[in-house]
């Protein structure tokens, strides 16, 4: 909040008082909005008329029948808003004389009860902000008009559910009334009548209830409701002006990164209704499905209705191809309309109609929302039909929708199936983490992570989480609060740790001491309680009760992805590797693109089961001898898993990485074995017989061995401690081992056929000394290998650069590697001085929740420090060895935006994980097309 009131500040001081300035334009001024306008750029008559007012103004001069009315600018609501609430001068004659045009245009008089014109009054900033801000419909209507309208049409009951809808909209929204007691009082005339539906009220009934609902404004507001239309106009807008700054406004820019100055366009629009009888309607319909995006008209419409009753479901809405039928000229007169929108917005739009008494309006239009799959589909369809280039075919799809269709998904089908058996409990939460998750609820993070452990999946619910949560959140399969937005520390973690998760979603009554909650949906009211299988999908934020069916993505079958990351291939700079241990995660990274290994992390092969205790028994030799005869047992293992992944990437670089963490955490942790050790000698003290004595001594002496040795490795900070290319200086054995298994394999696999490119990479260096030492013992165990085996391969040898001395130094780093990857989950933790295991469970969520950090560096790479200090090594390092090979292999390699600053300093590739690649080739191609565009713009 404390932005918003500054920014808006800000506004007043650059708004100033502008008299003669034209603040209010007709529809049909567009001319002399781009005459206003120098340079007119689209973007700058958004700007000014709003998002909606622009389209409006738009399809005025395509000849597209819209009902007649005008814009007042976002320049008259800033200068409003910065103004104590006076409109700026000017502004309010130019709204009547506006007024005064809309009456020659329509031939209707604006409270003239013999043939009265009403008007809507509607928000609409330069971005959707959709429902965040306010709207009043049929203004105009008072006592004197609703009496001429009903001898106009005969149809009383019509004029006063228009009527109350007036007084309600109006108190609600204009004189802050509270929504319940116009619910209640509908509730109550429908109780004492025996009716469900608000269609079963009569004509009296409805002027009842409008009487009333007088009545309540006078009791909530302290004043009548208006009569004169025009003061029902001038409060509406500035009702309209003031909700740019409501809570649910602020809020929504908050979340979605919208700026707090750009104000809201009013707009002021003749009203067309839609139940004046058969021949008339309303609906809303997209030119293209929003869901799969096929090319087809998607919408649905209702004879005899007005427009809330389409999306109130409270009458079943027909397809709109039954309209062909119903209505065969207006049909294809719609028809044209939509086709011609869409070639001229040049993108598949969501659009508003009424036809009032046969004839059609369109009340607007505007770029449809759309599912990640629609979205991929309709920019490559579009592209493919010449409608756009194939570079705006890339930009208009997220990287994070490439994401959303790699995630187990629910199909659409299985959706509304559920959906038609009343499982669906909440419709449109935040959308916070993709991908559809399916799990037992679960009410707090303890029995989160316990039933995890056992094995069961689990959706944890909470109002909202804190760190104190996070355990749970990563032993759940799904995350949902009902509380918090697409920023929430729920949200940020769920995103952090790929687990769909629904935030906000605020229908939701949760009561985590009786691990329930209760929700209304529209036909019953559900309890889930703790226990009870829940499905959600994080990419639209819908939950379902029970166990909706998951498909696994299918790459291959993905035909309009794959064309266009074929496209992106063909434009990126930069090479896309993948991060893998095994050979299954290589031939994904393959199947998904990936032009090589960039990272291949050993110590994970050390950590299978049967492995551990050989290299257990490695640390644990207290000589030489012994800890080489245990790594001669590895060696085999190691060779063969190198195999498999030279094999799966047959003819691409491979680069394998010697061991880096510290030894202990292959060990027992020393906690444990203080306590095995307590506990031992306890039970000594109760055997009797010799045999349980020996045993248990055995025992004791065992567990005294590891823990000394667990003693002789514990550090202080192991991170900074004995780990990384220390261990292979310390204890070259290891890295003699490891370097003979890749060569070994390289020189096996070379024999079967197989094009190897192995590069071997040491972890952490930060002197070029140890570079030496590090290189000394790969050429020479290279050429033992290839002397023993008679034959040999060519092979790279570099290093990842970790700590800033090694990018401080990069140019002596490059004497001795010939290719350089940055650690960045390293670097940014040696940079910032930050232990990111400790800054995410402590402080890092609050200090970017408090904007002391722009976002988490280690998601997004922090470009002013760390990016700094890439570029610099890049530029010594280059300096010293022109050929010398640069990527990113830490996790920002897979982030679009870290990405794009990779591109912009010339790195060669990114690295990232096998499920990331996908992205990270959408997102190259858009940091070359719009870093392109930018230098051709200037
Ligand atoms: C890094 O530090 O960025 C890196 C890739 O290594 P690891 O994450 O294994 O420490
Ligand atoms: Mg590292």
């Amino acid at each position: 909040m404390a932005t918003a009131v500054a920014e808006r500040q800000t506004g007043a001081e650059a708004a100033g008082t502008q008299a003669g300035k034209k603040w209010v334009y007709m529809f049909s001024e567009l001319d002399e909005v781009e005459a206003y306008l120098q340079p007119k750029s689209w973007d700058d008559v958004k700007a000014l008329l709003g998002g909606k007012g622009a389209n409006l103004f738009e399809m005025t001069r395509l000849g597209i029948p819209v009902p007649p009315g005008f814009t007042v600018t976002t320049e008259a609501c800033n200068a409003y808003l910065a103004h104590d609430h006076k409109f700026p001068p000017g502004m309010w004659e130019q709204e009547v004389e506006a007024m005064h045009r809309l009456e020659e245009v329509t031939g209707k008089r604006f409270g003239d009860p013999s043939n009265p014109l009403f008007v809507s009054c509607r928000s609409g900033a330069k971005f959707s902000m959709p429902g965040m801000m306010d709207t009043v419909l049929n203004i105009g209507l008072n006592d004197e008009t609703a009496q001429g309208m009903i001898e106009l049409t005969q149809d009383p009951r019509f004029v006063y559910d228009s009527y109350r809808r007036l007084v309600q909209m109006f108190g609600a929204v204009v004189l802050g009334v509270p929504d319940e007691p116009f619910e209640e009082v509908i509730a109550e005339v429908k109780k004492e009548r025996g009716v469900r539906l608000d269609i079963e009220l009569t004509a009296e009934e409805w002027q009842r209830i409008t009487e009333r609902f007088k009545g309540l404004v006078v009791a909530f507001a302290g004043r009548e409701f208006p009569q004169d239309p025009y003061e029902q106009l001038e409060l509406a807008t500035r009702a309209v002006f003031n909700s740019w700054f409501g809570k649910r406004a602020v809020d929504y820019r908050n979340a979605t990164g919208i700026s707090h100055d750009l104000g809201t366009a009013v707009n002021i629009q003749m009203v067309v209704f839609g139940n004046m009888g058969e021949n008339s309607g309303t609906g809303v319909a997209f030119t293209r499905n929003p869901i799969t995006g096929a090319k087809e008209l998607y919408g649905d419409y209702l004879i005899n209705a007005q427009g809330e009753d389409v999306v109130a479901g409270i009458r079943t809405p027909q397809p709109i191809s039954q309209l062909q039928q119903e209505m065969p000229e207006v049909y294809q007169q719609f028809l044209e309309i939509v086709e011609k929108l869409e070639r001229h917005f040049r993108d598949m739009q969501d659009v508003e109609f009424t036809i009032e008494r046969g004839k059609l309006w369109m009340l607007q239009t505007r770029d449809g929302k759309r599912t990640a799959r629609a979205a991929i589909k309709i920019a490559v369809d579009m592209a493919n039909e010449g409608l756009i280039t194939r570079e705006e075919a890339l930009l208009r799809v997220q990287p994070n929708q490439v994401d959303m269709l790699l995630h187990p998904q629910f199909s659409a089908e299985v959706k509304q199936q559920a959906a038609a058996e009343g499982r669906l409990l909440v419709e449109k939460a935040v959308n916070a983490s993709p991908g559809a998750a399916v799990g037992l609820a679960v009410f707090d993070a303890d029995t989160a992570e316990k039933w995890g452990r056992e094995g069961k999946p689990v959706i944890m619910i909470r109002p909202e989480t804190k760190p104190d949560d996070v355990h749970g959140m990563i032993a759940a399969q799904g995350i949902l609060t009902s509380r918090g937005g697409a920023t929430s520390h729920a949200a940020v973690v769920a995103r952090q740790f790929g687990k769909p998760a629904v935030c906000g979603a605020e229908s939701l009554q949760i009561n985590v001491e009786q691990r329930l909650f209760v929700v209304q949906t529209e036909t019953a009211t559900v309890e889930v309680r703790e226990g009870d299988w829940l499905s959600i999908d994080g990419g639209t934020g819908e939950v379902f009760l029970g166990k909706l069916e998951t498909q696994e993505p299918d790459f291959e079958r993905e035909v309009e992805l794959n064309t266009l990351l074929g496209w992106a291939d063909e434009i990126r700079k930069l090479g896309v590797w993948a991060n893998a241990d095994y050979p299954k995660d290589a031939e994904r990274a393959r199947r998904y693109g990936a032009e090589g290994i960039g990272l291949c992390r050993t110590e994970h092969m050390f950590f299978e089961e049967e492995r551990l205790p050989i290299v257990q028994e490695m640390i644990m030799a207290r000589s030489k001898a012994r800890r080489i005869a245990a790594l001669e047992k590895l060696l085999p293992m190691q060779r063969a898993d190198f195999e498999g992944i030279f094999r799966a990437m047959d003819g691409q670089p491979v680069i394998i990485r010697l061991l880096d963490p510290p030894l202990h955490e292959f060990l027992p942790s020393y906690d444990q074995l203080v306590q095995d050790l307590a506990d031992l000698k306890v039970r000594l003290q109760h055997y009797h017989t010799l045999s349980e004595i020996d045993q248990a001594l055995a025992e004791v002496r065992q567990k005294e061995d590891i823990l000394s040795r667990v003693e002789a490795l514990r550090e202080a900070n192991p991170m900074l401690g004995l780990r990384g290319d220390r261990l292979g200086v310390v204890m070259p054995e290891i890295t003699e081992m490891q370097v003979r298994a890749i060569l070994e394999a390289a020189v096996r696999v070379k024999r079967e056929g197989v094009d190897v490119h192995p590069e071997i990479m040491i972890p952490l260096a930060g002197h070029v000394n140890e570079l030496k030492r590090m290189r000394e013992i790969v050429e020479s165990v290279a050429k033992e290998v290839f002397g023993e085996m008679g034959n040999s391969v060519s092979y790279k040898f570099g290093t990842m650069i970790e700590v800033p001395r090694a990018a401080l130094t990069a140019d002596e780093m490059a004497s001795e590697a010939e290719f350089f990857s940055f650690g960045t989950n390293d670097l940014t933790q040696t940079t910032f001085g930050i232990s990111r295991d400790d800054a995410e469970a402590k402080f890092l969520i609050q200090y970017v929740e408090e904007g002391i950090l722009p976002h988490n560096p280690f998601q997004q790479l922090d470009r002013s420090g760390v990016g700094k200090l890439i570029q610099m090594a890049v530029n010594m390092g280059r300096q010293a060895r022109p050929d010398l090979h640069v990527g990113i292999c830490g996790e920002h390699g897979g982030d679009p935006d870290s990405i794009e600053f990779c591109h912009l300093i010339g790195l060669d590739y990114v690295s990232c994980s096998p499920f990331r690649v996908p992205i990270a080739r959408l997102a190259a191609a858009q940091a070359a097309i719009k870093n392109g565009q930018s230098q051709a713009g200037e």
